[in-house]
């Protein structure tokens, strides 16, 4: 493994344990993290991703085309919150997918749909939504962008409930842990083992860490 794949591999590791929150469930969504899941969803996102012609950052984030940076100033790359304190995010599923795909995928939603504010529904007429699809990596943007946003799941190697999380993620805010603000509260980085011209991968992003609490 080369050196940037390594950097790239501590990025998305450090990242998984607040992207990936609902893995530590241990109610029936269990069986849905099936064998397949037992994949180290790390190195699965960065080997699927290793081959894509997108332009990614930090792995699996889509560079904004619509922001000039990897920051969510203001808050205004979040989903809205209706006055029932309900974040509802919609989403159409590509015709692409497998039943058993589309399944995967609806399960991983429904966990954020039980056990938080953020609601996953099937998209009708509003304007901005989350598209599912198969594309070429697992990625997604940062946030809410403005009508209609690609969540990239492709068939072959995204597939996973865990990265299925991941993304979703991703698309409601989600940074990677080891770029907020408050980082390093909570994760310690052995800058001694990062190679100096690598460090601007570890970016402290200003962050309102708290800004996807549903809690009122
Ligand atoms: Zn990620």
């Amino acid at each position: 493994m080369d050196l940037r794949a390594s950097i790239s591999l501590l990025v998305l590791l450090l990242g998984l344990s607040k992207a990936l929150p609902v893995m530590e469930d241990s109610d029936e969504n269990e069986i849905f993290l099936e064998e397949s899941d037992s994949v180290d969803l790390t190195t699965q996102i960065l080997s699927t991703n290793n081959a894509s012609s997108e332009l990614l950052v930090e792995g699996d984030l889509v560079v904004p085309r619509t922001r000039n940076a990897m920051a969510c100033w203001n808050n205004q790359c979040l989903w809205k919150k209706s006055s029932n304190g309900k974040v509802e995010v919609p989403y159409t599923v590509n015709s692409q997918f497998s039943s058993s795909d589309k399944s995967k995928i609806q399960n991983a939603m429904a966990t954020f749909n039980r056990k938080t504010c953020v609601q996953f529904v099937a998209r009708s007429t509003q304007r901005d939504y989350i598209s599912i699809e198969n594309r070429d990596g697992c990625f997604s943007s940062l946030g809410r962008t403005g009508g209609k946003q690609v969540v990239s799941l492709q068939k072959r190697g995204c597939v996973y409930h865990g990265i299925i999380q991941h993304e979703l993620n991703h698309a409601l805010g989600f940074y990677h842990e080891q770029t907020r603000s408050d980082r390093d509260k909570y994760v310690k980085i052995n800058w001694n083992y990062i190679n100096s011209r690598k460090l601007h991968s570890l970016p402290s992003i200003l962050t309102q860490t708290d800004r996807n609490e549903c809690r009122p």
